[in-house]
């Protein structure tokens, strides 16, 4: 059984039945037989279920956004922009799946073809709850794989909610399956035979441990893990302008995205400038029911990632961090954090070590270029990077320099289906979105004619 929980009054939603070990089975065994037609299919056909996806997400956009805010406490507006990009992810495998995955004749004699490799299993976060499926499954089915996600138990509504987009959309029957299920019973997932490839989206520790099941069982892997993302502000950047990106980088999603900013390094000569700018925007933002319009910060999804935030935002501050706002969870029903700016962060603190999820944003002073650079690649995580400047050199010198999967100039982290996304260091491996995605869960196949 699983109890859903609004987390901005704390209340009980509703209850799910966990599926039983026979419908699990029947649920893999139908997955397979869907996948092995599915791939037969021509390309051209396949991706008309993306379109069909795509038009059901849109007719049902306001539905959908309710229940990501109701289990999940986004703010509206995002919530029902997240399902928008869901649309625009399918639309845009739908118009580039077949130039992505076009036979490349490589010799005369030889080319090069992109086969599905199976049945993949998805092992979801609760933080974009339809995003984060649907930017795995649109390149995935068009390349002719099936699907079975594993959601985070606190969105089991949004679980159901997408296996109900697939049929809606007509999807043959059973070739995306949501299992509620325990996380117990995802190594045996993993570990079946049915199973032809996993896709994780979670913590840097659960990461670990899935790819070890996975690698145990020589199965392909794609980890798009945790991120504690530099936003470095150089001497000469435009400081009101940076300030406040900054605000919409760190507070978007509740502050709960991989690639939200999280460590603000930023140069001396302009750290008072930026502070102030940046702590007053981040007290004008609205903390409250996030189903209300107007709302720009709902609660954090559950009430232990807020008392671990908490803790954080503690121990940053008994080691020399200065509190410049919030600090300290809303007083009331839900599980709210009053918008935080920690000061004078470093190294050696929970703020500058560890990802923050939640509304936290820690200022790091720096005094020049070369110490910025070094500060921003001091972390074990590598996803996203953003630096402000007004020189060209100097933005090629940090686009060259900060180690992640992707660094944006004068400009916020985002994922875009065109691009590839993905990270290095403990922040995983292998990419989603763009032309790198979809080749992610194929057979890179290649046939010789004598
Ligand atoms: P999480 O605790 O790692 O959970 C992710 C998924 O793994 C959930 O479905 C969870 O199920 C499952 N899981 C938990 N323990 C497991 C185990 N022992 N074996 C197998 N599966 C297990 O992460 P989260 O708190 O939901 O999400 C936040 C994290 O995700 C952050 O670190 C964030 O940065 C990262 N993230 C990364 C990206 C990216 O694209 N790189 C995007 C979004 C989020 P239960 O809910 O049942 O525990």
């Amino acid at each position: 059984m699983i109890q859903s929980v609004n987390p901005a009054t704390g209340k009980p939603l509703s209850t799910y039945d966990s599926h039983s070990a026979e419908e699990v089975d029947a649920a893999l065994a139908a997955a397979v037989a869907a996948q092995a037609q599915w791939r037969e299919k021509p390309l051209a056909e396949r991706v008309e279920l993306l379109r069909e996806l795509a038009a059901v997400l849109r007719a049902g956009k306001a539905e959908y956004a309710r229940l990501i805010t109701e289990e999940m406490g986004k703010p509206l507006a995002e919530a029902e922009a997240e399902i928008e990009k869901c649309a625009l992810n399918c639309v845009h495998y739908a118009e580039h799946a077949a130039e992505y995955l076009a036979e490349r004749p490589v010799l005369a004699e030889a080319s090069v073809v992109a086969e599905p490799l199976g049945v993949v299993l998805a092992v979801m976060p609760w933080n974009y709850p339809f995003w984060q499926f649907f930017r795995f499954a649109a390149p995935a089915l068009a390349a002719g794989n099936g699907a079975i996600l594993k959601h985070a138990t606190n969105v089991p509504g949004c679980a159901l909610a997408i296996e109900d987009v697939f049929r809606k959309a007509s999807a043959p029957a059973g070739l995306v399956r949501a299992l509620l299920v325990d996380v117990g019973e995802v190594a045996k997932l993993i570990a079946d035979d049915r199973i032809a490839a996993v896709t994780l989206t979670g913590s840097t520790r659960v990461g670990a441990l899935v790819a070890s099941q996975a690698g145990a069982a020589l199965k392909k892997q794609v980890l798009e893990l945790g991120g504690s993302d530099p936003f470095v502000v150089l001497a000469d950047a435009d400081v009101p302008a940076a300030a406040e990106t900054a605000v919409r980088a760190r507070f978007l999603n509740n502050g709960q995205s991989c690639v939200n900013a999280k460590r603000f390094i930023v140069d001396e000569a302009v750290a008072d400038e930026f502070a102030e700018a940046f702590t007053a925007a981040v007290e004008r933002l609205r903390v409250g029911d996030p189903a209300e319009a107007g709302t720009t910060v709902g609660p954090l999804a559950r009430e232990d990632l807020r008392d671990g935030l908490d803790e954080q935002v503690r121990r940053t501050v008994a080691a020399g961090g200065v509190l410049r706002t919030g600090g300290e969870p809303v007083a009331g029903p839900g599980y709210f954090y009053a918008p935080t700016v920690l000061d004078r962060v470093k190294p050696g603190m929970a703020a500058f070590d560890e990802e923050t999820f939640g509304p936290v944003a820690a200022i790091v002073r720096v005094s020049g270029d070369d110490e910025a650079l070094a500060l921003a690649n001091d972390t074990e995580f590598g996803l996203g990077a953003a630096v402000w400047t007004r020189s060209s050199e100097r933005a090629q010198r940090f686009a060259k320099g900060l180690q992640a999967g992707a660094v944006f100039v004068n400009s916020m982290v985002a994922s875009d289906p065109r691009l590839p996304f993905g990270g290095i260091k403990k922040s995983g491996y292998g990419r989603e979105l763009g032309a790198d995605g979809i080749r992610e869960f194929v057979n890179v196949k290649t046939v010789w004619f004598g």
